[in-house]
C-alpha cells in the first residue's frame, strides 16, 4: 500500500481537511468520559499546526436520526475538551458546509484549528454524496485520512472528498495500521500465527479463509470454538452454537489440511452451569461438557498448547477474545495469551480493534503489544483481504 502519508506533504499555509474519528464516550452532560480517540490523533494534528497549516477537523459523534432532536451529538463538548490538550486556537462552527463554515475557514491563520459539526447530521455524508463531497473538498487543499476506524465505509468525508481535491494522504495513525496489516498481508516474518475468537464462526468465516492462505498456524478459541468441536462430533453442552456455521467449520477444517496450516482447537474448557460470572465452573476435557454447562474460556492445558505456538512465531495477529473476557472467572485464557505476548517483545503482535482491543486494554497491557488497532471493523476487513475505500481513495505515491 504505496500510499502519500502525512511526512510528505508540503503544509505551510496550505488548509488541510483531517478526517478523525472522535466518537468518544460522553457523560451525561456531554463532557468527553473516554478521551483515548482524541489523544490517538493528536500526533497529526500537533504536526499540521506546527507546519504552519491551518486545520479543518470533521469527524461523526454517535448516530444522529434524521427529524430527531440531536443536541446530544453535537460536536461542542468535543471541541472543548480538544481546546484544553492543543496549544492551536480551536473553533467550532454549528453546520458542516455551506457559507457559515466557509467564513469560518477564511478567518483561520497558520496553525488554528476549526472544528466542524458532527459529519452525520448532514444526509450526504452517510450516502457518499458527490455535492457534499465537493463542497467539503472546496473548503481546502490537502486531505488527510486519520480515521482508521472509518476507512472501511465509503462516506463523503471519508472517501468522496478524495475525488475533488489536489492531494490525499495518511495522517499517521492511518499509516501506521497499513504498515502493519499491510506486512501481515504482503510479506509476514514468519511464523505468522492468527488467533481467532469472538462469537459466531459466521462473522469471520471470510477472515479464516484469507487467513488459511497466509498463516502457517491458525489458533482457533471463544465461542466459536464449540462450533468446531460440534462438528467433529464432540458434545458441547449448552455452548454457543452456531448451526448454520457447522458445515463451514467442517470445510475450514479440511481446506486447512489441504494447504498445510496447523489449526488448533481447545483441548480442554472451562465450563458454567450459568453465563454468569457467580456461576459454578470446572475444567473438563474435550468432548467432557455435560448437559446443563456451557464452555466460556480455553482450560489450562489448551493455553499451555496455544502458548507454546505463540512463543515460536514471530509475528501474532490475534481477533476476539479466547472466552467471556468480561467476567474474572472466564478471563483467564484470554489475560494467559495478552500477558504471553507482553512478556515477549520481539514477537510482533497486532491486536484487531473490538473486543480484542477493549480485552488487552481491559488488562492493562496495550502499551506492551507492537500494534492495538484502532478499528474492529476495518481491521477485520483488512484481514479479509477487502479492499477499504477510505485507504484506495487515497493519492499513490
Ligand atoms: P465477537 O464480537 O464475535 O468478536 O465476540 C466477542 C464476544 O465473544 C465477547 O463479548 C466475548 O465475551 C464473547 N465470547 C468469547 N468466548 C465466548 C464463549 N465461550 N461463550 C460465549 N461468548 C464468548
Amino acid at each position: 500500500m504505496n500510499k502519500l502519508s502525512i511526512e510528505d506533504l508540503k503544509l505551510q499555509g496550505k488548509t488541510v481537511l483531517m478526517r478523525v474519528d472522535f466518537n468518544v464516550p460522553q457523560n451525561a452532560d456531554g463532557s468527553v468520559r473516554d478521551d483515548r480517540r482524541i489523544q490517538e490523533a493528536l500526533k497529526s494534528i500537533n504536526y499540521v499546526c506546527e507546519k504552519g497549516g491551518k486545520l479543518i477537523l470533521m469527524s461523526h459523534l454517535g448516530r444522529p436520526k434524521a427529524g430527531e432532536d440531536n443536541t446530544k451529538y453535537k460536536m461542542d463538548p468535543i471541541a472543548a475538551h480538544l481546546a484544553t490538550l492543543v496549544k492551536s486556537k480551536v473553533t467550532k462552527v454549528d453546520e458542516v458546509v455551506g457559507p457559515a463554515v466557509e467564513a469560518a475557514v477564511a478567518a483561520l491563520q497558520s496553525g488554528d484549528i476549526l472544528v466542524l459539526e458532527n459529519t452525520r447530521f448532514h444526509p450526504g455524508e452517510t450516502k457518499n454524496d458527490p455535492e457534499l463531497s465537493k463542497q467539503l473538498a472546496a473548503l481546502g487543499d490537502i486531505y488527510i485520512s486519520d480515521a482508521f476506524g472509518t476507512v472501511h465505509r465509503a462516506h463523503a468525508s471519508t472517501e468522496g472528498i478524495t475525488h475533488f481535491i489536489g492531494q490525499s494522504a495518511a495522517g499517521f495513525l492511518v499509516a501506521r495500521e497499513m504498515a502493519y496489516f499491510g506486512r501481515v498481508l504482503s510479506d509476514p516474518d514468519r511464523p505468522l500465527v492468527a488467533i481467532l475468537g469472538g462469537a459466531k464462526v459466521s462473522d469471520k468465516i471470510t477472515v479464516i479463509e484469507n487467513l488459511l492462505n497466509l498463516v502457517d498456524t491458525l489458533i482457533i478459541g471463544g465461542g466459536m470454538a464449540y462450533t468446531f468441536m460440534k462438528a467433529q462430533g464432540h458434545e458441547i453442552g449448552n455452548s454457543l452454537l452456531d448451526a448454520a456455521g457447522l458445515d463451514t467449520a467442517k470445510n475450514i477444517m479440511a481446506i486447512a489440511r489441504e494447504k498445510g496450516v496447523e489449526l488448533l482447537l481447545p483441548t480442554d474448557n472451562v465450563v458454567a452451569d450459568a453465563f454468569s460470572n457467580d456461576a459454578q465452573w470446572k475444567v473438563v476435557p474435550l468432548g467432557g461438557i455435560e448437559p446443563g454447562w456451557e464452555g466460556l474460556d480455553i482450560g489450562p492445558e489448551t493455553l499451555a498448547r496455544f502458548s507454546e505456538v505463540i512463543t515460536k512465531a514471530h509475528t501474532v495477529v490475534w481477533n476476539g477474545p479466547v472466552g467471556v473476557f468480561e467476567m474474572e472467572n472466564f478471563a483467564k485464557g484470554t489475560r494467559g495469551i495478552a500477558e504471553l505476548l507482553a512478556a515477549h517483545p520481539e514477537i510482533t503482535s497486532i491486536i484487531g480493534g473490538g473486543d480484542s482491543a477493549a480485552a488487552v486494554k481491559q488488562f492493562g497491557l496495550d502499551e506492551k503489544m507492537s500494534h492495538v488497532s484502532t478499528g474492529g471493523g476495518a481491521s477485520l476487513e483488512m484481514l479479509e483481504g477487502k479492499i477499504l475505500p477510505g485507504l484506495a481513495a487515497l493519492t499513490d505515491k
